[in-house]
This record gives C-alpha cells, sequence and structure tokens, in this order.
C-alpha cells in the first residue's frame, strides 16, 4: 500500500484499540486515544525506511535518506545471512527485515524505552517523529510539494502541545502502566501496532510479506505471507484509494467513537 492508506489504516488500528480498551475496563483518556492514533498512523509508515521513494525516507531530509540506505543495506545483509534454500536470490533490502513482527517489537520496546527512561525529551522525540510521519502520511496530497520545514514545525509544536496534555495528570502517561517508574510505557504500543499493520497491509498486495521471519515455512524463512492470490491488488490501485481508505475512516471513526463512550458500550 502507498502512504496515505498505510497511516489511515495505522490511526483506525489505534483507535480500535481504544475501543476495545474501554470494553475491558481500561479506557484511554482522550489524549492517549488521540496522541495513540497519531503515533500508530506515523509509525505504520516506518517499515519502508528501506525503499527510497517511500514516504518516510524524503520525510527528514538527509538524515532520513542517509538512515534509508543504511536500513536498506543492513536489511538485506540479514536477508543472505538468514536466507533458506526456498528463499530467492535478492538485489535489495525492500520488504524484508523492517516488514517483520520481530522488527515491530523491536521499535516498540526501543520507544518504550526512550519514553520511559528519556525523560521530557524523550518523549518529545518519540512524539516529534511520528508526528512528522502522520502528517506526511495523513496528508500525503497537501505535503507532497516539499514543504518539509513547514511540516517539522507542526511536529514541534505539535509534539510540545500534546506532550504538555499527556504530562497532566490522569490525561494519558499512566494508561495501562499505572506505576511511577512505568509513565509513557504504552507509548510502545501504537509504535509497534503501526508497524505490523504496515506488514498487514502490504500481506494484501501483490508482493506479500515476510511477517513471520525467522520462523521457517516450508523451505522458507522469509515466506511472504499474504491474502489469497485472488484477493491481492497492486499498492496505490483503485481498491486502496475507493474501498480500503474510507473502510479505515469509518472503522477508526466508529471506533473512536465507542473508545470515548459517544457510542455504545
Ligand atoms: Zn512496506
Amino acid at each position: 500500500m502507498m502512504g496515505p492508506a498505510h497511516s489511515l489504516s495505522g490511526a483506525a488500528a489505534w483507535l480500535g484499540v481504544g475501543a476495545v480498551a474501554a470494553g475491558m475496563h481500561h479506557p484511554m483518556p482522550w489524549p492517549t486515544l488521540v496522541v495513540g492514533a497519531l503515533i500508530c498512523a506515523g509509525a505504520a509508515l516506518a517499515p519502508d525506511l528501506d525503499h527510497k521513494p517511500a514516504t518516510i525516507s524524503r520525510a527528514f531530509g538527509p538524515l532520513s535518506r542517509g538512515l534509508c540506505e543504511i536500513v536498506e543495506k543492513l536489511s538485506l545483509g540479514v536477508y543472505n545471512a538468514t536466507r533458506a534454500k526456498g528463499d530467492p536470490h535478492r538485489n535489495g533490502g525492500h520488504r524484508t527485515l523492517t516488514h517483520t513482527l520481530v522488527w515491530a517489537v523491536g521499535c516498540g520496546a526501543g520507544a518504550s524505552a526512550i519514553a520511559t527512561y528519556g525523560g521530557r525529551w524523550g518523549v518529545l522525540a518519540v512524539l516529534f517523529v511520528h508526528l512528522v510521519l502522520a502528517v506526511d502520511g495523513l496528508l500525503w496530497k497537501e505535503v507532497k510539494g516539499g514543504h518539509h520545514v513547514l511540516v517539522w514545525l507542526l511536529g514541534a509544536t505539535g509534539a510540545w502541545l500534546l506532550a504538555g496534555v499527556l504530562d497532566d495528570p490522569g490525561m494519558g502517561k499512566t494508561w495501562l502502566f499505572t506505576q511511577p517508574e512505568q509513565h509513557y510505557l504504552w507509548i510502545g504500543v501504537p509504535v509497534a501496532l503501526g508497524a505490523l499493520v504496515h506488514c498487514l497491509g502490504d500481506a494484501m498486495t501483490v508482493s506479500g510479506c515476510p511477517i513471520l521471519w525467522p520462523i521457517p515455512i516450508g523451505r522458507k524463512r522469509w515466506y511472504p505471507m499474504g491474502t489469497p492470490h485472488f484477493m491481492r491488488f497492486k499498492a496505490g490501485s483503485w481498491v486502496e484509494i475507493k474501498v480500503l481508505m474510507p473502510l479505515f475512516m469509518g472503522i477508526g471513526g466508529v471506533s473512536g467513537g465507542v473508545a470515548l463512550g459517544l457510542l455504545g458500550g
């Protein structure tokens, strides 16, 4: 899938978690719901850091372009080092290491550690990166022209304001993990969920996605998981824009309403 569909699916997934959490008597304070949805929308772009033309590889100028090159080489290296007999030869690292459950959980754990142990600046850093990505993903058409500096300013301002709101007592830093040393630990959950939702999105496209690496499936360790072949579509096709994106918005809207106690349960 392309950036906007990935971001929307990420936001919808977090709002869905919010609805489930409300049903399980762990309702999210509204800042947790909103900030989590934005983090998840941004994190849902992150796996494509192995792909130069992707939104994320351009989001932070030369910094993300350089990081993209490193991640792509690293991914290809890990692919070659762990490839089984049935895995085909590859020239590039796109859709390998960063498109696995292991990577998603690793990113989530990393973000939780930064937010929990890094103090206010740690939280701000995680928020800033993901807000910039969320703006790039959700407002893709508007940003495409390349006003990166404006997006960075928006990300920085948003991160500053939202970090302030989250930090107020009862406004979200203690959701799910209530001990004082566990503040902001939940921030890794939308980060991991976003990466996983990205993989599921890619699994619906023609190429599939090696989510379960390194678990061997048949003669492959990088088995491209996916929906049945007749259901798959090309990234950026009409299915994605006319069917999936409105669907994600609908699911997100209803879930958000449930999560805040405005609808039903
Ligand atoms: Zn991808």
